[in-house]
Parts: structure tokens; C-alpha cells; sequence
């Protein structure tokens, strides 16, 4: 294909094609290095050429997938190599850590130098999103994906020494940040008084083989066309108690993505609302058909509803709706929406609007059917997964590689992992897999060399975002216990991480009152070492699920959705320690670690809880201490037992984690929701 005479001719038509199917803004001057005749940002080019041809086809039905926040991992998958270094603002160097150890963290940060994730995420909801728009990715279904460009992210959490988290703005610089790219593109939305005009900026999320792409649009308020206060719209995630800013900021994602994806001229069948954020959405569709026709579009919407947590759904007075919104638009929020009488509610209006809708694990389907009783019959539940390329680790994949005669071709169809379950007596692979993790764990204690973390060590993690009901305190309940198990049965290393959202001052507290009792156990350091990791992201969820013995999840039954981090978890072989909620439900019986805890109530559900941190967190050192005690007999002072029961879970672990891919997730999303692929 590729003749030298000919490059310079090659490399004009290529950008020429490209540039007419892309409007890059400052290509020239900023990204000519970057982009080639063959290259962009070192992935191949003309995929990109053939998905954007596809998106703007009306032959191929394509999706558009909505979400407020995306976590791609852009510093472990599919990392672009730009021509020039990084932009250090665009790279985190740094960590504290808040341990009982403390002559550590005195002395010793954890030295990171990765370029950041792109900070456009929060915590799962926006990991489900990344990993969901790379499957689709991998499975070659065209489609666009629409978010928002957070100029100052989420926000960068430092510990305020032992008294918890600051919440610290994020700098981060767009124009350089390798893959994303400026668009020409300006689009306006009109409101009652108002304008808000938005850039546009793509960011190319390729697959795992890179031979397909799903462009990711992004959403900027942040230019001089736009007053001073709605420059800031685009700001931060999540973060702002401004009820017209909360309002402004859906009404960007809603209607502004369906304006910009007219104005890239994609050609789309289905848009999927993950989550009620981008509910305005139909406002805009409907506007552009004059108010016509609501019944044939409410085909094309689909809608995932992430949460049983009431204060998880976006509810706005009419009055203040009345601000931005005419009169038709409000006459159609008040039929579709209207929770009370004066209330419209989000995910209201997208379970009215939407023809299909679905829950995130089959006990939420449960929830949701009782919390949704007039649309029970209609509630699918479609279980969350994780990304295998994303989430599982080296070592593990370089082990099953080696069994691919057993397992199948695991790689294309992650179904087949079940078969590891025939390898359970196979002492080899008995032995590959706690080699795996061995390798993996000492990537861990590596990292925390300073803080003398051991290879040999029982060790457990928790972390996710610090929300009140993932009860991130229970573990530390009675600490006196867990010292006690740690003195009795063998030493305990435990890692915390995570981050509370700044406006939600029960998360502050929670932070606060960890690092209060990881403080009170620095005497005990020997037997148990507990340390707490700043700034929790996708690049150390990736370590740590893959690298401890345990990993601790425990919610408040029925509140956890899905949860997705223990799937990761599974992935790698690391077993589970979980009270029975979200998907572990669905895996209850796989064996696959210990469940403990009371259960929730499905009618509990809409009433204030106490969170029985009392009686779980005794449940919880029950269980802890047989987990303890079958590790030591397992990895005893160096010497493995391979026959150990330990190791039958593990293999569990991998079999099971078949169920929970994005992939699996996916055919189903194709199959009972979009109708398309
Ligand atoms: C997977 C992941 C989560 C979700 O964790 P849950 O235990 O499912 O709540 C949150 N944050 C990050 C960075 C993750 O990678």
C-alpha cells in the first residue's frame, strides 16, 4: 500500500479525508506530529476513517451511548504514545499515605509517574461506562459516545494529615493530554433567557485490537462565547450544590449531546441513557420534531438505571425547571416526569420515556420492580461486568494463554472461562495460579516497599468511594478483635482506599474516623499493618484488585446495584469477602470466598436504615478469621499446600468471573435492549 515517492501525496489525502470527516481545531500547528498518513497518536488511522464513515452512514444502525462520566484508564489500556513528552500537569507523580507505620508516611510518598486517567469520571457508575464503550468497541458495533469535558475533573483528594481528606482542585491541561482532540465544532443550546454554547472535543476509545473505534464526544462550556458562569459549567464533576447549575449541567449532557451528534452528523438508532443524568435528552429530540411523535421516539430510547439509593436520582422543582425551559418543553416535563406535584424527577421521565429499561443486577431488578411497581413487567436486568482487557492481569493472562487448548479462545468469547473450572485438579495449573498471584502481589508489596508489606502476608483490601452504605468503617469496628485474630492465627496486612464526596460531610466523616482508628493502632503495626492510599483511580483499582488474598465488599443489603470492583477482583483470582448484595448474589453458590451479614429487606429500601454496623462488623470477624486461618494453612511459613481448599476457590474465582464480563453484558444489551450489532 504504502509507496515512499508517494508518502507526502499519501499523507494529504489521508489528513484530507480524515480533516473532512473530523474538523480538527489547531491540526496544523498542534497535532500534525501526532496524526499521520498512518498513525494517530501511534494507533492506526484508518479505522478511525471507517468508524466515523459507518457513524454518519444511514445504511448501519449505530448506537449513541449518554453518560456523565467516563473511566477509561487511559494510563494502563490502550495508552497513546504521543511524539513529545507529557505535559507533567497531565501526570500524576505522587501519593501520601496515612498508615499505622507511621515513620513511613512521614519520610515516603508513593512515587506513581503515570500520565492521570483522563479525569472525567468518579467512581464506578463512570469505570462501567469505559469499560462498556471498549467492549463495543471490541465487538465492532458502531456507535458514538457522548460525555462531558470536566476542565477541573472530580478532584484530587490529599489527606489533611490524620484529620482526612482535602478536597484539592484538578489541574489538568486538554490540549495536550495525548489522544484528545479539539473539534471546530461550536454548537448552541437555547433556553428561555439563556444561551450555553459548547466546544466539541473527541477522544478515540480503540478496541483491544485496535481495528475498530468508538469516538467519545465531549461536551466543553469552558470558551469566551459564553458568559463568565457558564464557562464553570463544564468545571467539576458532581460537585456543585447550585440547583440551576445541577439543572444546566444535564440540560449540556441531555440536550447538548443530541445536539452535537446532529451536528457531527451521526446517523443514530438507539441512544442509551446510562443513568437519568441525560433524561433532557428527549426534551431536545422532541423540540427538533416539533413536539410530534413522542411515541415512535420513545423506540429509540433505552435507559439504565444504577441505583436504589433515592438521593441518587436527580429531582428538580418545576419552578426552578421554568427558568430555562418554554412552555411546551415544561408541559412535557410535567406529563413524563412529574414524581410529585411540584417535583419533576429524572429517572422519572427516562423510565416514562424510554421503551426499555433495566436494572444493573438481578436482586436490583428486584428492588426496582418494587420500587417501580407500575412498570415491573417491563424492568429487564441486565448484570453489570468488567473489561477483561482492562482488568485482568499479566500474569493471569499469560497463565491462561497457556491453557488455551483447555479453555477455548477465551480472548474472543470470555464465556469460555468457565472452563478453567475442568483445570481444577490440575496440579499445574494449581501451581500457575498462586504463582500468578504471587507475581502480582509482589507488585503491591513492591510499591509499598517503605511501608514493609509482605509477599507471605494474609492480606485484604478495601476500596471503592467512601458512600455511607458501603460501610467503609466496619472493618475497623472492633479493632481490637482484628489485632487479637491477627496475634492468634497469623499477621494481617489491610489496604483502604478511596474517596468521599467533598459536599457529603458523612464521607468527610467517614475518612476522618479511618484514619482515627488506623492512627489508635500504631502500636500494633507488627501483627497488623493497615494502610490508607490517597487519591484511589483506576490505575491503582487495577493493582489492587489483582494483587491482595481478599477482597472486602460490604455494602448494606439491598442498597449496592451491582458493584463491579469484586468482578475485577474475581478476574484475577482474588477471593471474595461480601455481604450479599448486587451481583454477589448471583455468584452466592460459586464458592468463591465467604459471604457474611444480614440481609436486606426489599421494602426496606425506601426507609432510613441503620447501618447494624454492630452486628455485621462481629459477622464480619467471624468469617475474616476462618478466611485467616485457611490462608495460613495454605501459604504456610513459605511451604504451599497446592491441594489446599484456598486454591479450589481461587480456580472458582476465574470460572466464575465468565458470568461477570462486559462482553457477556453486552450481548445481552444487543439482545434485550438496543436490537442492534
Ligand atoms: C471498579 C471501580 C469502582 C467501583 O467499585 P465498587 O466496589 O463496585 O463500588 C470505583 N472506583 C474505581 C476507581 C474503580 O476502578
Amino acid at each position: 500500500m504504502r509507496d515512499i515517492s508517494n508518502g507526502v501525496k499519501m499523507q494529504d489525502m489521508i489528513e484530507n479525508e480524515l480533516l473532512s470527516l473530523v474538523d480538527i481545531d489547531g491540526f496544523s500547528e498542534k497535532y500534525s506530529k501526532d496524526i499521520s498518513a498512518d498513525k494517530f497518536f501511534g494507533f492506526p488511522l484508518k479505522h478511525i476513517i471507517s468508524c466515523e464513515k459507518k457513524l454518519k452512514s444511514s445504511q448501519i444502525p449505530s448506537l449513541a451511548y449518554l453518560s456523565m462520566e467516563y473511566g477509561l484508564g487511559s494510563s494502563i489500556y490502550n495508552v497513546f504514545t504521543p511524539s513529545e513528552s507529557l505535559n507533567p500537569v497531565n501526570k500524576i507523580s505522587e501519593n501520601e499515605v496515612f498508615s499505622n507505620y507511621r515513620l513511613a508516611d512521614y519520610l515516603f510518598t508513593l512515587k506513581i509517574n503515570e500520565i492521570m486517567d483522563l479525569p472525567i469520571y468518579s467512581g464506578g457508575l463512570g469505570v462501567l461506562a469505559g469499560d462498556t464503550i471498549k467492549t463495543v468497541a471490541d465487538m465492532h458495533i458502531s456507535s458514538v459516545a457522548v460525555g462531558m469535558l470536566w476542565s477541573m475533573g472530580y478532584f484530587r483528594q490529599r489527606f489533611w494529615f490524620k484529620y482526612g481528606q482535602l478536597p484539592e482542585k484538578m489541574q489538568w491541561d486538554p490540549y495536550s493530554y495525548p489522544g484528545l482532540i479539539p473539534l471546530k465544532n461550536i454548537i448552541k443550546i437555547t433556553l428561555n433567557d439563556d444561551e450555553i454554547y459548547l466546544k466539541l472535543w473527541k477522544y478515540y476509545v480503540f478496541s483491544h485490537k485496535k481495528d475498530f473505534v468508538v469516538p467519545l464526544v465531549l461536551l466543553d462550556s469552558n470558551i469566551p462565547q459564553n458568559k463568565e458562569s457558564f464557562r464553570q459549567l463544564t468545571g467539576q464533576l458532581y460537585r456543585s450544590d447550585d440547583i440551576y447549575i445541577k439543572i444546566l449541567q444535564r440540560v449540556i449532557l441531555g440536550m447538548g449531546g443530541i445536539i452535537a451528534l446532529k451536528e457531527l452528523g451521526c446517523n443514530i438508532n438507539i441512544f442509551h441513557l446510562n443513568e437519568g443524568h441525560a433524561a433532557f435528552a428527549f426534551i431536545e429530540k422532541l423540540r427538533a420534531q416539533d413536539y410530534k411523535g413522542v411515541e415512535e421516539l420513545k423506540k429509540h430510547f433505552v435507559y439504565t438505571c444504577h441505583t436504589p439509593v433515592k438521593a441518587g436520582h436527580d429531582r428538580f422543582l418545576i419552578t426552578d425547571l421554568e427558568k430555562f425551559f418554554n412552555k411546551k418543553d415544561m408541559s412535557l416535563l410535567k406529563e413524563y416526569g412529574v414524581e410529585e406535584k411540584d417535583m419533576v424527577n429524572l429517572t422519572f421521565l427516562a423510565m416514562n420515556l424510554a421503551s426499555r429499561k433495566n436494572a444493573v443486577s438481578a436482586r436490583h431488578g428486584e428492588v426496582m420492580r418494587v420500587q417501580f411497581a407500575d412498570y415491573k413487567d417491563e424492568i429487564k436486568s441486565i448484570t453489570n461486568g468488567v473489561h477483561l482487557y482492562t482488568w485482568m492481569s499479566k500474569p493471569v493472562f499469560s497463565l491462561l494463554d497457556k491453557y488455551r487448548n483447555n479453555i477455548g479462545d477465551f480472548h474472543n468469547d470470555v464465556s469460555l472461562l468457565s472452563n478453567v473450572s475442568a483445570l481444577k485438579r490440575n496440579d499445574d495449573f494449581r501451581q500457575g495460579i498462586w504463582q500468578a498471584h504471587q507475581e502480582n502481589k509482589a507488585k503491591l508489596c513492591g510499591m509499598l516497599d517503605k511501608w514493609e508489606l509482605k509477599e507471605n502476608v494474609f492480606t485484604l483490601c478495601w476500596a471503592r468511594r467512601i458512600a455511607a452504605y458501603k460501610r467503609p468503617i466496619l472493618l475497623l469496628m472492633d479493632a481490637e478483635r482484628l489485632v487479637n485474630i491477627a496475634k492468634k492465627i497469623g499477621p494481617i496486612q489491610v489496604i483502604f482506599a478511596g474517596k468521599a464526596h467533598p459536599n457529603d460531610n458523612l464521607g468527610f466523616t467517614h475518612v476522618n474516623e479511618l484514619m482515627d482508628r488506623v492512627d489508635a493502632l500504631s502500636k500494633e503495626c507488627d501483627f497488623l499493618k493497615v494502610v490508607m492510599l490517597e487519591n484511589y483511580d483506576i490505575y491503582l483499582a487495577r493493582i489492587l484488585t489483582s494483587s491482595v488474598d481478599v477482597w472486602l465488599n460490604n455494602p448494606l443489603p439491598p442498597f449496592e446495584a451491582s458493584g463491579t470492583s469484586g468482578m475485577k477482583a474475581i478476574m484475577n483470582a482474588v477471593l471474595q469477602l461480601s455481604t450479599l448484595d448486587g451481583w454477589v448474589v448471583e455468584a452466592k453458590d460459586a464458592q468463591i470466598g465467604k459471604i457474611f451479614g444480614s440481609q436486606g429487606k426489599l421494602d426496606s429500601i425506601n426507609r432510613e436504615e441503620d447501618l447494624r454496623l454492630e452486628e455485621d462488623s462481629s459477622l464480619l470477624y467471624d468469617a475474616l478469621e476462618e478466611m485467616a486461618k485457611l490462608y495460613y494453612l495454605t501459604n504456610n511459613k513459605d511451604k504451599v499446600d497446592f491441594s489446599s481448599y484456598w486454591i479450589d476457590m481461587m480456580v472458582n474465582c476465574i470460572s466464575e468471573s465468565a458470568r461477570f464480563s462486559t462482553h457477556r453484558m453486552i450481548k445481552e444489551y444487543q439482545k434485550d435492549m438496543w436490537g442492534i450489532g
